[in-house]
Parts: C-alpha cells; sequence; structure tokens
C-alpha cells in the first residue's frame, strides 16, 4: 500500500475522525482497530475456542444449568481448573465464577473474575474474556451496592469500551455501553470525566455508522443523522478512507480553501449542487462570488468563495472610481489649463514679435519721410539760385519744423527705451500750470501750422500749481495733440482745456476723429499697439506714444484716461494732483 498521504495520517490518528478500511474476501479491517466502536460485520476474533466441549465440562455444566448443584459444579470446575490448558482455563473460569455467583459466594466469584481478567483475552460466546471479567466485577459492586467500586470499575470499563479496545458486535456494544453508561450515572462518576468519554463516544459512533453504511454501499458523502462524512476508496481490494466533518472542515477544508481567511466566506459543493461544508448556506451566489471546479478522486467538487462583506469592496471600487475620475478631471483642467496658458503665450510672441517688425518698419517710415523734406528741401534752395527771400524763409522753416518732427521721434523713442529698462529719470518743478500749457500749445501749433489744423484752448490763468518734470509731462500732452490731429483727418480743430478739481488739475485733450472702439480703448495704452480700424491702419504711428504718456502720467502720480465713441470722436483725460500753494511757479 502507497504511504498514506500526511492529511489522511492525522485523521486516522484522530479519534472520530477518520478511519481507513479494508475489505478482504468478506472481513471489514479497520484501521487503527480502535477507529470503530463495533464491528458491524463478523467480528475479527483473535483466539477462539473448539466448537466442540470436552465431556467434562460438559458433565460440570450439566450439574450447574440442569440440576442446580452449584457447590458439585463448582468442584467439578475447579478441577478441570487444575489441568486446564490456557485457552479453556479462561471458559472455566468464567464458568466457575458464574457458579460461584449463583451460590451467592460472591467474593470468591469476584475473585474468579479478577483471575479471569488477568488472563490472555479469549473470546468466549462472542465477547473477550477479559471483557466479561470486567463486567461482571461491575455487575457484583452493583448488587453489593458497593458504589466506589462500582465508580471505578463502570467508569474504566467504558472508557476501554469507547477507547475501541475491544471490537465487539454492534447489539452488544450498544446494550454494554448503555449499561456502562447507567452505572457511572449511578456511581456519581465526575461530570467532566464522564461527559468527556461520552462526547468521544458520540464522534465514534458516528464515524462507526458511517463506515457501516460505507461497507453496505460506497458511496462519496454519507450523512442522514451522523454529520457528513466522505468516503474515498479504491477498488481490488477495496480500501476505503472515511473522514467526518469536523476533521474536514478544521483541517483539509481550510488547505483546499486556502484562500479562507476573515474577510471570506466559502462553500464546498457536491458535484450535484450539495452543499458539503461552508461558512452559510445560501440559495444564490452572492456579489463577487468567485467559483472553481476541483477534481477529487474522480468526483467533481465545487469551491465557491465570495467577500464576506461585498458592499466594503463596492464602496472601494465605487471609491477608486471617484479618485480616478478626480484624477482624471485635475489632469484634463491642468491639460486644458496649460494649453490655454500655452497659447496665449505664443499668441503674445507672435503678437510681439509682429508689432516689433510693425514697429521697426513703422519707425523707418516714420523717419523717411521728415528725412526725405529735409533733403528735398536743402536741395531746392542749393539748386535755385533765383528762389526768393519769403520762400526760402518758409523752406528753412518747414525743414526746423521736420528736423523738429525728427528729433521727436527720436525723443520718444529714446524715452521709451529708458522707461523699458527703468532708467528714466524725472526732474520735478514746480510749474504754473497755464504758463507751461499755453507754451507747449504755443510750439505744437507752430509744428502742425502747414496743415492747417487750429487748436481751440480753454485754459483758465488762476489754476494750481503742479509739480511735473518740465519735457517729460509737455511731451505726453504733446503726444495727446498730436494723436488729436492725427486721427481726425476730416477735422481741422482740436480742444484742449484745463479744470481745476478738488487737490487736482484735469488737462482734457479732444477731437472730432474717428474715435477709438471699446476692444481698442481697453489696449491703446499698451506699447506697440496700434488700434484695428481701416482709418487708423492708413494712419502712420509705431504704437508708442499712448504707452509713453501713460508711463509719464504714472510717474507724475496722476491718471490717464480715455472715453471715445467710433465716429465722432476722442477725449483723453490727464488728472494731475495739484500742489497746495496757488499761484508762482515757473514757466521757462
Ligand atoms: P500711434 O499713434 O503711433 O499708433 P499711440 O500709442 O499714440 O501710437 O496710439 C495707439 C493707438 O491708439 C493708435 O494706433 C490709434 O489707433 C489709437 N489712438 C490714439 N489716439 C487716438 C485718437 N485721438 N483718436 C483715435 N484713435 C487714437
Amino acid at each position: 500500500m502507497d504511504p498514506l498521504p500526511e492529511i489522511i495520517r492525522q485523521a486516522l490518528e484522530e479519534p472520530g475522525s477518520g478511519v481507513l478500511l479494508s475489505f478482504v474476501e468478506n472481513v471489514i479491517t479497520p484501521f487503527p482497530s480502535s477507529a470503530l466502536l463495533y464491528m458491524f460485520h463478523r467480528p475479527v476474533v483473535s483466539q477462539s475456542l473448539p466448537s466442540r466441549l470436552p465431556d467434562d465440562l460438559v458433565e460440570a455444566e450439566s450439574l450447574e444449568i440442569k440440576q442446580k448443584d452449584y457447590q458439585e459444579a463448582i468442584r467439578a470446575y475447579r478441577k478441570l481448573l487444575d489441568t486446564a490448558e490456557t485457552e479453556m482455563r479462561s471458559l472455566l473460569l468464567q464458568r466457575l465464577a458464574r457458579t460461584l455467583r449463583k451460590a451467592n459466594r460472591l467474593g470468591e466469584a469476584a475473585e474468579a473474575y479478577r483471575n479471569l481478567e488477568n488472563m490472555d483475552t479469549v473470546w468466549l460466546g462472542g465477547l473477550p474474556s477479559d471483557f466479561i471479567a470486567r463486567f461482571e466485577l461491575c455487575t457484583l459492586a452493583a448488587e453489593q451496592g458497593e458504589l466506589s467500586d462500582l465508580k471505578a470499575l463502570s467508569f474504566a470499563l467504558y472508557r476501554d469500551l469507547v477507547g475501541g479496545r475491544w471490537l465487539i458486535d454492534k447489539s452488544r456494544y450498544l446494550y454494554y455501553s448503555d449499561r456502562c453508561c447507567s452505572w457511572c450515572r449511578e456511581s456519581h462518576v465526575q461530570a467532566g470525566e464522564f461527559n468527556h468519554v461520552k462526547v468521544m463516544e458520540e464522534r465514534k459512533l458516528a464515524l462507526t455508522r458511517a463506515a457501516e453504511a460505507f461497507s453496505s454501499e460506497p458511496i462519496r458523502i454519507l450523512g442522514d443523522g451522523v454529520g457528513t462524512y466522505l468516503g474515498f476508496w479504491r477498488s481490488d481490494p477495496l480500501t476505503a478512507v472515511i473522514l467526518s466533518e469536523d476533521y474536514l472542515r478544521s483541517q483539509w477544508w481550510p488547505r483546499l480553501v486556502s484562500a479562507q481567511g476573515k474577510d471570506l466566506d466559502s462553500i464546498l459543493l457536491s458535484s450535484d449542487g450539495h452543499v458539503l461544508f461552508g461558512s452559510i448556506a445560501i440559495d444564490a451566489p452572492p456579489p463577487f462570488a468567485v467559483a472553481q471546479d476541483i477534481r477529487i478522486d474522480g468526483t467533481y467538487w465545487r469551491i465557491q468563495v465570495w467577500p464576506r462583506n461585498p458592499e466594503a469592496i463596492q464602496t472601494d471600487v465605487r471609491q477608486r472610481q471617484n479618485l480616478f475620475l478626480s484624477i482624471l478631471v485635475f489632469v484634463l483642467v491642468l491639460l486644458i489649463f496649460g494649453s490655454y496658458i500655452t497659447v496665449r503665450i505664443v499668441r503674445r510672441e507672435l503678437e510681439i514679435s509682429r508689432m516689433r517688425a510693425d514697429f521697426v518698419s513703422m519707425v523707418s517710415h516714420e523717419f523717411r519721410s521728415p528725412l526725405t523734406g529735409i533733403r528735398h528741401l536743402g536741395e531746392m534752395l542749393l539748386d535755385d539760385q533765383t528762389i526768393n527771400r519769403t520762400k526760402q524763409h518758409r523752406y528753412f522753416k518747414m525743414i526746423v519744423q521736420e528736423s523738429i518732427r525728427l528729433t521727436r521721434l527720436v525723443e520718444n523713442i529714446l524715452d521709451f527705451s529708458r522707461m523699458e529698462e527703468g532708467r528714466k529719470e524725472y526732474r520735478f518743478e514746480k510749474l504754473n500750470t497755464s504758463r507751461w500749457l499755453i507754451k507747449i500749445i504755443d510750439d505744437f501749433e507752430a509744428e502742425i501750422s502747414a496743415e492747417g489744423v487750429t487748436v481751440e484752448t480753454d485754459i483758465p490763468d488762476e489754476l494750481p500749481l503742479i509739480s511735473a518734470d518740465r519735457e517729460a509731462l509737455g511731451s505726453a500732452v504733446h503726444n495727446l495733440l498730436d494723436n488729436a490731429v492725427k486721427y481726425s483727418p476730416q477735422e481741422k480743430v482740436v480742444w484742449i482745456s484745463v479744470k481745476a478739481l478738488a487737490g487736482a488739475v484735469r488737462i482734457s485733450v479732444r477731437d472730432k476723429g474717428v474715435g477709438i472702439s471699446e476692444h481698442d480703448r481697453k489696449h491703446i495704452f499698451d506699447r506697440f499697439y496700434r488700434a484695428d480700424g481701416e482709418i487708423s491702419k492708413r494712419i502712420k504711428g509705431a504704437g508708442l506714444g499712448l504707452s509713453l504718456v501713460r508711463h509719464i502720467i504714472a510717474a507724475h502720480g496722476g491718471k490717464l484716461e480715455c472715453e471715445s465713441k467710433v465716429g465722432e470722436g476722442s477725449t483723453f483725460y490727464i488728472r494731475l494732483p495739484a500742489e497746495t500753494v496757488k499761484g508762482g511757479g515757473s514757466d521757462e
């Protein structure tokens, strides 16, 4: 036979957990022999007596049973005992004890039983001789009311009976076990000890019944009131292992379903769907149940495992989903935001590079026209000797004006670069607002006199002083006036006015020109910005003027604002803080 698997060997070692049955020529041999409580088949008899008894023994029995001459019978048995062989001695001792008892010689009867108990075991009438002796000793103790003897004897007998010391047949076992139990109770055997044996008896009884059921019909699952037992076997010769449910549940099952933990429930089903083992009986597979068919010894079994708390898993899954979703949304938002920023930066860069290109071409153009003008006028003065003085004077004036324009342009550019680099320095002084402003306007009018444009002014004499950089602030006003003229191609008048406000002076430069759209109004103060309108595009410019004006006004602690309507004209307001002392101030 192959060495037994560890798991089965363990089952055989644990009383009530399993038994190995060998079927040879209608004889069933259990292993270990103590695994079963009784033998449901022909008992295994180790030694037995010859079927025919000797004549002198028959005679002695006749004295005892028929003639009821116990004294004679005792003598006859004793005589026979002197010469009897070992096996016969057991039988004679049993007869002698029995007769002594009938003769009411109880002490001697007990003595005889004790001798019988100590002899080699012989099967007498289907029972082992030592068992008979011990049982009869119990009977004697019970009859004589010797409770302490009965207690010790009956409990020891019961324990050995349950322990599987003798393998007697079923009905005898049930009878003797029952008797032992009654004696134990009667003699007050300690409940703990007694129950221990009783529980063992029940376990072994169930196993024995399962083995008995198996012996009549080998089937895989043995049940029906004895719990669930599994039968494994191989034929020729038929050898079977019967394993108890408890054992399978505690040892085999956890190894089989190694996934089983405190968080998992599982069941084992037979191929016909019968639940063999499991944490709970279920009708339908619970959520997340996993089933696996396994084949053991040619038979299919199904293991089903599922989480004890599926809601926790669902919640966990939902939480993870939410987390992933949030991360996804976050990444998407980040992506969109990043793209938006990138597009903005790229657009801004493109815009700036376009503006720079426009600026360069615009500046070149702006430079070219006064330079060309100066050159032409100079050439005319050189070449034409006949030119009269009035004309000469006009040409020289025009040359001067063009040079001033050029100078302004260069100053604007230089100022712009200084401001960009933060190098622009202002020299503040107290100015008489009206006088300073009138001077600026006069200069401007002189510059544009050729264009036939007039500047209408509204400048009160009494104005608060302002603290300003004469050149810088002058250039700011000049720029505004220049724009007013530039962006009023159809209108030959521009307006400038000053008003004293509470703690401030407000200079307004107004025109009735092309006007500025709302969108452009937001950007005209940005460097290089030029409005999109058709007319504005036709008018030359570098997009620097207003950004310079804003810078200068800010440096003076003032505010630059614009009101405009497309097609109706624009007004730019310079609001400057006024000096507290009125009058005075320098004007040159
Ligand atoms: P430039 O005049 O050299 O283009 P500015 O910085 O002075 O640069 O002006 C920026 C833009 O503002 C101009 O291109 C123009 O479209 C608009 N603008 C400025 N002043 C006026 C005005 N008085 N009327 C209409 N548009 C104006």
